[in-house]
Protein backbone atom coordinates (compact mmCIF):
# COMPACT_ATOMS: atom_id res chain seq x y z
CA UNK A 1 0.00 0.00 0.00
CA UNK A 2 2.73 2.27 1.34
CA UNK A 3 4.59 1.21 -2.34
CA UNK A 4 1.89 1.74 -4.14
CA UNK A 5 0.58 4.32 -1.97
CA UNK A 6 4.54 5.99 -2.70
CA UNK A 7 4.29 4.96 -6.09
CA UNK A 8 0.69 6.59 -5.98
CA UNK A 9 2.01 9.46 -3.77
CA UNK A 10 5.53 10.11 -6.47
CA UNK A 11 2.93 9.72 -9.45
CA UNK A 12 0.53 12.22 -8.21
CA UNK A 13 3.43 14.75 -7.16
CA UNK A 14 5.11 14.39 -10.71
CA UNK A 15 1.72 14.50 -12.25
CA UNK A 16 1.01 17.40 -9.99
CA UNK A 17 4.92 19.30 -10.68
CA UNK A 18 4.30 18.66 -14.61
CA UNK A 19 0.82 20.47 -14.09
CA UNK A 20 2.32 22.94 -12.69
CA UNK A 21 5.32 23.53 -15.46
CA UNK A 22 2.71 23.77 -17.84
CA UNK A 23 1.11 26.25 -15.73
CA UNK A 24 4.45 28.28 -15.52
CA UNK A 25 5.43 27.56 -19.26
CA UNK A 26 1.89 28.72 -19.96
CA UNK A 27 2.05 31.78 -18.04
CA UNK A 28 5.50 33.06 -19.45
CA UNK A 29 4.27 32.67 -22.97
CA UNK A 30 1.16 34.79 -22.55
CA UNK A 31 3.50 37.12 -20.39
CA UNK A 32 6.26 37.01 -23.68
CA UNK A 33 2.98 37.44 -26.48
CA UNK A 34 1.19 40.37 -23.87
CA UNK A 35 5.00 42.23 -24.04
CA UNK A 36 5.46 41.34 -27.97
CA UNK A 37 1.98 43.00 -28.36
CA UNK A 38 2.76 46.02 -25.98
CA UNK A 39 6.65 46.48 -27.90
CA UNK A 40 4.78 46.20 -31.10
CA UNK A 41 1.83 48.89 -29.92
CA UNK A 42 4.39 51.04 -28.77
CA UNK A 43 5.96 50.75 -31.51
CA UNK A 44 3.54 51.74 -33.90
CA UNK A 45 2.64 55.05 -31.58
CA UNK A 46 6.24 55.99 -31.68
CA UNK A 47 6.39 55.65 -35.10
CA UNK A 48 2.72 57.11 -35.80
CA UNK A 49 4.33 60.45 -33.41
CA UNK A 50 7.43 60.10 -35.36
CA UNK A 51 5.41 60.38 -39.10
CA UNK A 52 3.46 63.40 -37.67
CA UNK A 53 6.50 65.56 -36.16
CA UNK A 54 8.46 64.84 -39.79
CA UNK A 55 5.60 65.45 -42.07
CA UNK A 56 4.65 68.99 -39.59
CA UNK A 57 8.50 69.90 -40.12
CA UNK A 58 9.72 68.62 -43.06
CA UNK A 59 7.77 67.62 -46.52
CA UNK A 60 6.73 64.00 -47.22
CA UNK A 61 7.68 62.77 -50.42
CA UNK A 62 4.30 63.60 -51.85
CA UNK A 63 3.88 67.00 -50.30
CA UNK A 64 7.26 67.59 -52.05
CA UNK A 65 6.25 66.49 -55.22
CA UNK A 66 2.71 68.82 -54.64
CA UNK A 67 4.71 71.53 -53.19
CA UNK A 68 6.91 71.52 -56.94
CA UNK A 69 4.12 71.17 -59.08
CA UNK A 70 2.37 74.40 -57.47
CA UNK A 71 5.68 76.65 -57.67
CA UNK A 72 5.66 75.37 -61.70
CA UNK A 73 2.42 76.52 -61.51
CA UNK A 74 2.98 80.14 -60.30
CA UNK A 75 5.86 80.32 -62.73
CA UNK A 76 3.53 79.59 -65.59
CA UNK A 77 0.98 81.55 -64.95
CA UNK A 78 3.66 84.39 -64.64
CA UNK A 79 5.12 83.12 -68.40
CA UNK A 80 1.22 83.51 -69.48
CA UNK A 81 0.36 87.29 -67.75
CA UNK A 82 3.85 88.44 -69.50
CA UNK A 83 2.78 86.56 -72.89
CA UNK A 84 -0.46 88.58 -72.37
CA UNK A 85 1.44 91.86 -71.79
CA UNK A 86 3.03 91.09 -75.02
CA UNK A 87 0.34 90.83 -76.67
CA UNK A 88 -1.76 93.70 -75.39
CA UNK A 89 1.36 96.11 -76.08
CA UNK A 90 1.13 94.86 -80.16
CA UNK A 91 -3.02 95.56 -80.27
CA UNK A 92 -2.69 98.88 -78.36
CA UNK A 93 0.63 99.72 -81.37
CA UNK A 94 -1.69 98.50 -83.75
CA UNK A 95 -4.12 100.79 -82.06
CA UNK A 96 -2.27 103.94 -82.08
CA UNK A 97 -1.67 103.28 -85.72
CA UNK A 98 -5.01 103.08 -86.43
CA UNK A 99 -6.22 106.07 -84.66
CA UNK A 100 -3.06 108.47 -86.08
CA UNK A 101 -2.42 107.07 -89.44
CA UNK A 102 -5.33 105.57 -90.84
CA UNK A 103 -8.08 107.26 -89.06
CA UNK A 104 -6.57 110.62 -90.21
CA UNK A 105 -6.21 109.89 -94.23
CA UNK A 106 -9.73 109.53 -93.83
CA UNK A 107 -10.01 112.72 -91.21
CA UNK A 108 -12.40 110.56 -89.48
CA UNK A 109 -12.41 110.40 -85.50
CA UNK A 110 -10.91 107.76 -82.95
CA UNK A 111 -13.51 105.10 -82.98
CA UNK A 112 -15.44 104.73 -79.18
CA UNK A 113 -17.79 102.07 -78.18
CA UNK A 114 -19.59 102.92 -75.51
CA UNK A 115 -18.74 100.94 -72.24
CA UNK A 116 -15.66 98.87 -73.90
CA UNK A 117 -13.35 100.82 -71.54
CA UNK A 118 -15.30 99.71 -68.23
CA UNK A 119 -13.72 96.98 -66.21
CA UNK A 120 -15.89 93.72 -65.83
CA UNK A 121 -17.43 94.01 -62.37
CA UNK A 122 -15.32 91.77 -59.41
CA UNK A 123 -18.60 89.77 -59.22
CA UNK A 124 -17.54 88.07 -62.38
CA UNK A 125 -14.29 86.96 -60.68
CA UNK A 126 -15.99 85.41 -57.47
CA UNK A 127 -16.11 81.63 -58.38
CA UNK A 128 -11.87 82.68 -58.33
CA UNK A 129 -11.80 84.79 -54.91
CA UNK A 130 -12.02 81.58 -52.82
CA UNK A 131 -9.21 79.58 -54.66
CA UNK A 132 -5.38 79.62 -52.52
CA UNK A 133 -4.14 81.56 -55.81
CA UNK A 134 -6.87 83.97 -56.67
CA UNK A 135 -4.10 86.92 -56.16
CA UNK A 136 -2.91 85.07 -59.51
CA UNK A 137 -5.30 84.22 -60.88
CA UNK A 138 -7.84 86.86 -61.02
CA UNK A 139 -5.14 89.65 -62.25
CA UNK A 140 -5.24 87.58 -65.28
CA UNK A 141 -8.47 86.86 -66.18
CA UNK A 142 -8.70 90.82 -66.23
CA UNK A 143 -6.02 90.92 -68.33
CA UNK A 144 -6.99 88.88 -70.46
CA UNK A 145 -10.05 90.05 -70.59
CA UNK A 146 -8.72 93.54 -71.21
CA UNK A 147 -6.97 92.51 -74.45
CA UNK A 148 -10.33 90.60 -75.49
CA UNK A 149 -12.12 94.71 -75.12
CA UNK A 150 -8.93 96.33 -77.30
CA UNK A 151 -9.30 93.62 -79.69
CA UNK A 152 -13.06 93.68 -79.92
CA UNK A 153 -12.67 97.63 -80.52
CA UNK A 154 -9.93 97.22 -83.05
CA UNK A 155 -11.92 95.01 -85.28
CA UNK A 156 -14.83 96.71 -84.83
CA UNK A 157 -12.76 100.19 -86.37
CA UNK A 158 -10.86 98.45 -88.87
CA UNK A 159 -14.18 97.22 -90.26
CA UNK A 160 -15.27 100.52 -90.50
CA UNK A 161 -12.26 102.05 -92.41
CA UNK A 162 -12.52 99.15 -94.71
CA UNK A 163 -15.88 100.64 -95.67
CA UNK A 164 -14.38 103.99 -95.44
CA UNK A 165 -11.54 103.39 -98.10
CA UNK A 166 -14.16 101.58 -100.53
CA UNK A 167 -15.82 104.39 -100.37
CA UNK A 168 -12.86 107.18 -100.36
CA UNK A 169 -14.26 108.73 -103.43
CA UNK A 170 -17.85 109.17 -101.97
CA UNK A 171 -16.13 110.22 -98.85
CA UNK A 172 -14.01 113.04 -99.90
CA UNK A 173 -16.88 114.86 -102.10
CA UNK A 174 -19.23 114.29 -98.77
CA UNK A 175 -17.31 115.43 -96.06
CA UNK A 176 -18.53 119.56 -95.31
CA UNK A 177 -14.53 120.96 -96.89
CA UNK A 178 -15.89 124.30 -97.95
CA UNK A 179 -16.99 127.83 -96.83
CA UNK A 180 -20.94 128.16 -96.86
CA UNK A 181 -20.90 131.45 -98.51
CA UNK A 182 -18.58 133.42 -100.56
CA UNK A 183 -15.40 134.68 -98.31
CA UNK A 184 -15.83 138.44 -99.91
CA UNK A 185 -18.95 138.74 -98.84
CA UNK A 186 -18.31 138.78 -94.97
CA UNK A 187 -18.55 141.66 -93.36
CA UNK A 188 -15.46 142.88 -91.78
CA UNK A 189 -14.29 139.35 -91.60
CA UNK A 190 -16.77 139.23 -88.95
CA UNK A 191 -16.75 135.49 -87.38
CA UNK A 192 -18.60 134.64 -84.16
CA UNK A 193 -16.90 131.71 -82.95
CA UNK A 194 -17.89 128.06 -82.12
CA UNK A 195 -18.20 127.84 -78.34
CA UNK A 196 -19.82 124.64 -76.53
CA UNK A 197 -19.48 126.63 -72.89
CA UNK A 198 -20.97 130.02 -74.16
CA UNK A 199 -22.38 132.33 -71.46
CA UNK A 200 -25.33 133.50 -73.10
CA UNK A 201 -25.26 137.72 -72.79
CA UNK A 202 -29.17 137.84 -72.15
CA UNK A 203 -30.03 134.49 -69.97
CA UNK A 204 -26.53 134.57 -68.30
CA UNK A 205 -26.39 130.67 -68.21
CA UNK A 206 -24.34 128.63 -70.14
CA UNK A 207 -25.99 127.86 -73.66
CA UNK A 208 -23.70 126.15 -75.82
CA UNK A 209 -23.29 128.30 -79.45
CA UNK A 210 -22.72 124.97 -81.99
CA UNK A 211 -21.81 126.56 -84.59
CA UNK A 212 -20.29 129.56 -86.39
CA UNK A 213 -22.40 133.14 -87.27
CA UNK A 214 -20.93 134.68 -90.80
CA UNK A 215 -21.98 138.00 -90.58
CA UNK A 216 -23.06 139.29 -94.60
CA UNK A 217 -25.79 140.75 -96.43
CA UNK A 218 -29.43 139.97 -96.35
CA UNK A 219 -29.79 137.44 -99.53
CA UNK A 220 -26.47 135.53 -99.63
CA UNK A 221 -26.01 132.73 -101.92
CA UNK A 222 -25.54 129.69 -99.20
CA UNK A 223 -23.88 126.68 -100.52
CA UNK A 224 -23.64 123.02 -99.98
CA UNK A 225 -20.53 122.50 -98.28
CA UNK A 226 -20.60 118.45 -99.63
CA UNK A 227 -22.55 116.13 -101.36
CA UNK A 228 -25.25 115.63 -98.87
CA UNK A 229 -29.59 114.67 -98.86
CA UNK A 230 -31.74 117.16 -98.14
CA UNK A 231 -32.49 115.50 -94.13
CA UNK A 232 -35.10 118.46 -93.51
CA UNK A 233 -35.97 121.81 -94.21
CA UNK A 234 -38.23 124.23 -91.71
CA UNK A 235 -39.79 127.71 -91.66
CA UNK A 236 -39.17 128.11 -87.69
CA UNK A 237 -40.44 130.31 -85.48
CA UNK A 238 -40.33 134.54 -85.41
CA UNK A 239 -37.73 135.93 -82.97
CA UNK A 240 -36.73 132.70 -81.50
CA UNK A 241 -34.69 129.17 -82.26
CA UNK A 242 -32.83 129.13 -85.84
CA UNK A 243 -35.69 130.79 -87.76
CA UNK A 244 -35.83 129.38 -91.58
CA UNK A 245 -33.34 126.59 -91.43
CA UNK A 246 -31.51 123.74 -93.58
CA UNK A 247 -30.38 120.47 -92.55
CA UNK A 248 -28.05 118.60 -94.83
CA UNK A 249 -26.97 114.76 -93.92
CA UNK A 250 -23.46 113.72 -95.77
CA UNK A 251 -23.25 110.22 -94.62
CA UNK A 252 -20.42 109.23 -92.87
CA UNK A 253 -21.21 110.51 -89.83
CA UNK A 254 -21.78 114.30 -91.04
CA UNK A 255 -24.71 116.34 -90.76
CA UNK A 256 -24.49 120.52 -91.81
CA UNK A 257 -27.34 122.71 -90.55
CA UNK A 258 -27.82 126.45 -92.05
CA UNK A 259 -29.86 128.98 -89.98
CA UNK A 260 -31.86 132.44 -89.98
CA UNK A 261 -32.12 132.29 -93.99
CA UNK A 262 -34.30 134.40 -95.53
CA UNK A 263 -35.12 131.95 -98.69
CA UNK A 264 -34.85 127.85 -98.79
CA UNK A 265 -34.02 126.84 -102.39
CA UNK A 266 -34.35 122.60 -101.64
CA UNK A 267 -36.89 120.33 -100.95
CA UNK A 268 -36.29 117.10 -98.41
CA UNK A 269 -34.95 114.43 -100.05
CA UNK A 270 -33.51 116.22 -103.09
CA UNK A 271 -29.60 115.51 -103.41
CA UNK A 272 -27.32 118.86 -103.26
CA UNK A 273 -23.83 118.40 -104.52
CA UNK A 274 -20.80 120.55 -102.50
CA UNK A 275 -21.14 124.20 -103.49
CA UNK A 276 -24.72 124.61 -105.30
CA UNK A 277 -27.13 127.75 -103.86
CA UNK A 278 -29.29 126.07 -101.33
CA UNK A 279 -30.83 128.77 -99.71
CA UNK A 280 -30.47 132.75 -98.87
CA UNK A 281 -29.64 134.37 -95.95
CA UNK A 282 -31.60 136.42 -93.61
CA UNK A 283 -32.30 137.32 -90.12
CA UNK A 284 -35.02 134.56 -89.34
CA UNK A 285 -35.69 133.20 -85.86
CA UNK A 286 -33.48 134.68 -82.43
CA UNK A 287 -31.43 136.97 -84.72
CA UNK A 288 -30.75 140.06 -84.40
CA UNK A 289 -28.82 141.04 -87.69
CA UNK A 290 -28.84 139.31 -91.18
CA UNK A 291 -26.18 136.27 -90.52
CA UNK A 292 -25.64 132.99 -91.47
CA UNK A 293 -25.61 130.65 -88.87
CA UNK A 294 -23.98 127.11 -89.96
CA UNK A 295 -23.16 123.65 -87.75
CA UNK A 296 -21.19 120.87 -88.54
CA UNK A 297 -22.19 117.88 -86.54
CA UNK A 298 -19.96 114.82 -86.84
CA UNK A 299 -22.36 111.44 -84.93
CA UNK A 300 -24.60 114.05 -83.40
CA UNK A 301 -22.17 116.18 -81.56
CA UNK A 302 -21.84 119.82 -83.13
CA UNK A 303 -17.89 120.36 -83.84
CA UNK A 304 -16.14 123.55 -84.78
CA UNK A 305 -16.58 124.11 -88.67
CA UNK A 306 -13.72 126.24 -89.26
CA UNK A 307 -11.42 123.11 -88.60
CA UNK A 308 -13.24 121.85 -92.08
CA UNK A 309 -12.47 125.20 -94.17
CA UNK A 310 -8.64 124.10 -93.59
CA UNK A 311 -8.95 122.56 -97.49
CA UNK A 312 -8.75 125.67 -99.37
CA UNK A 313 -7.05 127.56 -96.86
CA UNK A 314 -3.26 128.39 -96.13
CA UNK A 315 -1.84 127.89 -92.49
CA UNK A 316 -1.21 131.79 -92.30
CA UNK A 317 -4.86 131.75 -93.59
CA UNK A 318 -5.87 129.27 -90.67
CA UNK A 319 -4.21 131.58 -87.83
CA UNK A 320 -5.03 134.66 -88.96
CA UNK A 321 -8.97 133.16 -88.58
CA UNK A 322 -8.98 131.83 -85.80
CA UNK A 323 -7.02 135.27 -83.77
CA UNK A 324 -10.48 137.24 -85.52
CA UNK A 325 -12.57 134.69 -84.45
CA UNK A 326 -14.66 136.21 -81.34
CA UNK A 327 -17.81 135.63 -79.10
CA UNK A 328 -21.07 136.09 -81.45
CA UNK A 329 -23.50 138.87 -80.83
CA UNK A 330 -26.04 137.89 -83.32
CA UNK A 331 -27.94 135.78 -81.62
CA UNK A 332 -30.91 135.98 -78.88
CA UNK A 333 -31.16 131.74 -78.97
ZN1 LIG B 1 -25.00 131.23 -84.36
Amino acid sequence: MTQNGQTYSTATRTHAAQALTREVVGATFRLRTYRLLRKILVGFILVSIANVLFSYFFYTPKMYRINRDNRELVIKYRILQDRIRTAQRRVDEIRHRDNYVYRSLFSTDTLSVPGVWQPYPDTKYASMAQDDYSSLMVPTWRQLDALARTIYLESVSLDELQLLSKNKEKLSAAVPAIWPIDRSALHNNYIGAFNPRRMHPIYHRIIAHKGIDLGCDRGTEVYATGDATVLKTDMGQARRGYGQQILLDHEFGYQTRYAHLSRILVQPGEKVVRGQVIGLTGNTGGSTAPHLHYEVIHKGTPVNPVHYFNRNMSAEEYDKLMEEMRETNFETL
